[in-house]
Order: structure tokens, then sequence, then C-alpha cells
């Protein structure tokens, strides 16, 4: 097995002269976020690690080359077991009536609608296992992946400080070139929105629908796709909020348009409207049906973003499952999974209700809910579950806890430099365009990676709600 190297040691001069150069470096390339509560014209550097992070080329090449596999998989489940997949998230209605039943309601009222292209931007979550040195699985994500710009950046900077000779003493290059890869998402998501928009009509250029949260602190990350979208592709993108959609917007003939200028909207990707929280009252769910009854291809459209649903991740570990969905090539999916069990009333469900109270150490408890900040770790999960009552357990999923090898990387955070042992979450991204009627599968691509650390004392590892920072990877 190789080894990888240590990470580079300067002396406090030069660590100084580092982190000033990063912190000018990223201000001046737009690796930034808002600040809580700001204004328009103040920006923060975004939070990273000064270093890039070991991950063995073992590990990537694998998480790589499973993306088309795992993309095909999902689409594959909604084109063509769409009733299995109906009747799973008619049973989840059940326990989340508020926002997985009232997507599904929309689902349900524009299920006949012409527009069967559906164009899917995934990103696949992997921690490694630090005693097999093995991907595990952390999440499958099909609404609103984020970090695809800021990876790209945070990859560009650390391989300026390495070629430009700042991560040595003596001003040489301290990864060889092999080494530090630029994660090419910014590219390739923009390229996925453009087949979007090329899929739609042909050759007409059309207009790119952005519907963001109001004051989104990670706006940058969108940007740096909306103008890769308009300098390669020449597409122009507008953003609009879910409260916004029938003061900008206005259907004709079931097409989209935006009212100032009736450009025709070809594609609606989402950065909001994954969270219960992006609908504010029932205008926003209303705006949300707007959209849906449209011609435009959504991004993801409504039974791809519920198929990102932690219960249907438990389902497809089932290897019976994983098989009728994805008969060939399924045995490395499996090898990716780590247990997840309902607490139903299942033979699996039993043992995992008693498992989160005989070994809760082992586990996370997660609810259906995207964005961060929704599990339950550990030694709270015997307590959370007599919280509440014991037929909305079913609405919870139980996944064992993966360990992976934590490193001393040094974290930059509001000007504040953290040295601290830290782990690593993978992220993989993918574009897919498909009929969701047929299964045919138009383009089906790569589209760059992420790595995100967090401090090793934390659970979570939201980057924008404050735990973690974007990082880079050193391939060893
Ligand atoms: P969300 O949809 O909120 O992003 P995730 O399933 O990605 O939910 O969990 C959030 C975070 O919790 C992950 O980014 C990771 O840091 C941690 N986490 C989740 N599942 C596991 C696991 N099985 N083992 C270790 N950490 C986990
Ligand atoms: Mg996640």
């Amino acid at each position: 097995m190789s080894t990888h190297k240590l990470f580079p040691r300067l002396n406090k001069e030069q660590e100084d002269e580092l982190i000033s150069n990063v912190q000018q470096w990223s201000l001046s390339n737009g690796l930034v976020m808002y600040p809580p509560n700001f204004e328009i014209f103040q920006v923060n550097v975004a939070p990273i690690t000064i270093y890039p992070t070991p991950i063995s080329k073992k590990s990537f090449d694998k998480a790589m080359d499973l993306q088309t596999t795992y993309n095909e998989l999902y689409i594959n489940l909604i084109s063509q077991h769409k009733k299995y997949l109906i009747s799973i998230l008619s049973e989840l209605s059940k326990f989340d009536p508020n926002f997985t039943g009232k997507l599904f309601e929309i689902y349900d009222k524009v299920k006949n609608n012409k527009q069967n292209l559906s164009l899917g931007i995934f990103r696949s979550d992997y921690m490694i296992d630090q005693k097999k040195d093995e991907i595990k699985q952390i999440e499958f994500n099909t609404v609103s992946v984020s970090f695809g710009g800021l990876s790209n950046k945070v990859s560009q900077l650390h391989k300026y400080l390495n070629d430009s000779g700042q991560y040595t003493e003596y001003k040489t290059k301290y990864y060889e070139e092999s080494e530090l890869e630029i994660s090419s998402s910014i590219r390739e998501i923009a390229q996925g929105l453009a087949e979007g928009d090329k899929y739609y009509n042909g050759s007409k250029k059309n207009t790119i629908l952005f519907i963001v949260q109001p004051n989104e602190r990670n706006c940058f990350d969108q940007r740096h796709i909306e103008y890769e979208l308009f300098h390669s592709h020449g597409l122009k993108s507008i953003r609009v909020a879910l409260d916004e959609v029938k003061e900008k917007l206005t259907i004709y003939d079931s097409k989209l348009y935006l009212k100032s200028t009736m450009q025709e909207i070809s594609v609606i990707y989402y950065r909001s409207g994954y969270s219960p929280d992006d609908y504010k009252n029932e205008e926003n769910w209303d705006n949300r049906l707007y959209l849906e009854e449209s011609h435009a291809i959504k991004c993801p459209s409504i039974l791809t973003q519920l198929s990102g649903s932690k219960k249907i991740q438990q389902l497809l570990t089932n290897p019976e499952i994983l098989e009728k969905i994805l008969p060939d090539n399924n045995l490395p999916l499996l090898s990716t999974f780590v247990s997840i069990y309902p607490l139903d009333n299942s033979n699996l469900g039993e043992k995992g209700k008693e498992l989160a109270f005989s070994n809760p150490n082992a586990f996370v408890l997660k609810p259906q809910r995207e964005g961060g900040g929704n599990n339950i770790y550990k030694s709270e999960i015997p307590k959370f579950l007599k919280s509440i009552d014991e037929k909305d357990w079913a609405g919870y999923i139980l996944m064992e806890l993966i360990y992976p090898q934590s490193f001393q990387n040094k974290i930059l955070r509001n000007g504040d430099l953290y040295n601290e042992s830290i782990i690593s979450e993978l992220g993989i991204f993918g574009t897919i365009i498909f009929d969701e009627n047929t299964g045919d599968i138009k383009s089906n691509k790569n589209a760059g990676w992420l790595l995100r650390s967090k401090f090793e004392t934390s659970d979570e590892g939201g980057v924008a709600a404050g735990f973690g920072c974007v990082d880079n990877i050193y391939l060893y």
C-alpha cells in the first residue's frame, strides 16, 4: 500500500505570508461566501483548508468510476420502476405530509405533462473507511447539490500555491503535477445545464432559470456556473426566488417565459425548494406547482428529487432490490454500502429498533430531510426515539457510522487559522439527461468532485451552516 507525504511544514513567517496570499487569491478569484446579515458588496473568504488532504488514488478512482453507474441506478428507479418508487413515496408522504406529501401531491397533478425529459445534477458523497481504505457512501444527493463552484476554485488555489513554490521553504513545488488535480465541476455542471437547453428545443438558445433562496450566502458557488454558462455556451441565466415566481415569470401555451423580455426558459434549476424552510407559505407551494406545470425541463423533476430520500437509499442497500433495479454491474455499488436499517415493522426494522437501543454509539439516525443539521447521533438516539410516537419511527432510518482517517490539516475561517484533526467527505458530481417515461438516457457523465472537511469532533459537516470547510485532494 502506498503512503502519503506529510503536510508541508512552514515556519511562522512563511505561513503568515502564505495565509495573506490565500486570502487575496480567494478574493481575487471568487473563492468567497457572504457572511451572515451581509451587504451585497461585502464578501468573506470561504472556509477552506490551506493544504490539500490526502486521498488514495484507489479510493478516488473507484468513486469516480462508479458515478455514471450510480446515475443510472437512480434513473432506472425513476423511469423503469416508477410504480415501485411511487408506492414508497406515497407511504413516506404519510410520515411527512407537510413536505414529502406536498411534493408528491404536486407530482400527482403534473404527471401527465408532455415534457418527459429530465435533467439530473447529482452528487454521491462518501467517507473512506479507515480500516479497509474503502469508500462508503454517506448519501446520494439528487437536488440542489452545492460546492461545484467553490470546489473548482479551491483546487485551483492549492495548485497555484504549490506551483508557485509557496508550500516549501525554498520555493520549490511540494506536490507533483499528478498529485494535485483540478475539479472540473464548474465546467461540467454548466455543460449539463447547457445540454438540457439543447435538448429542450435544439439550437435556439433559451434562458436557464435558477430558483434560489432569498439572501443565499453561498451564491458565488452558483454564480461561477452562471458565468460559465454565459461565457462557454452563450446562455443567459436568471435568478428567481420561490416568492417571486408569478411576479417575474409567466406561462403561455405551456411554455415558461420571463415576463420582462419574453425570453423562453428551457431549464429550471432548483437551488432552493429542497427543505420545508424554503416554502414559507401556501403561495410558495403554488409557485412550485406553477413551475412544474410548465414545459421547461426540470433539474430535478419531483420524482428525481424525492428519489434522493434517505428511505430510498436504505431500500437500495438490499441486494435483491438493487439487482432488480440495476441488473448489470451492481456489485461495485454494493461494496460502497454500510448497513442501513428501517425502523418499521419488517424483520430488518425490528432489528434496527433493537440496535438503536442496544448499541446507539455505532449509528446515526436520519429523518427524510436534506441540507444538514437534521441528524441524531449516537447516545442521543434512544432519548430522541422515546420522545416521539413509536408509529412515527418508520419515517427515520438508522445508519451505521463510518470512521474515516483523520488528518492534521489547517482550516482558515473568518481570518482565523485552526490546526485541528479533520475528517473528510468526498463528493462526486454527475449529470444525466433522460426520458422519465422510457428511461432512455441522452447523456450520462461525471462532473468533477468536491472534498469537504470538518473538525473530527463535530458530527455534522455543512460548510454554509458553519461546521465545515471546502478542502481539496492530494492524490497518493
Ligand atoms: P444531509 O442530507 O443533511 O446532508 P447526510 O446524510 O449527508 O445528511 O448527513 C450529514 C452529515 O453527517 C454528513 O455530511 C456527515 O458528515 C455525517 N454523516 C452522515 N452519515 C454518516 C455516517 N454513516 N457515518 C459518519 N458520518 C455520517
Ligand atoms: Mg449530505
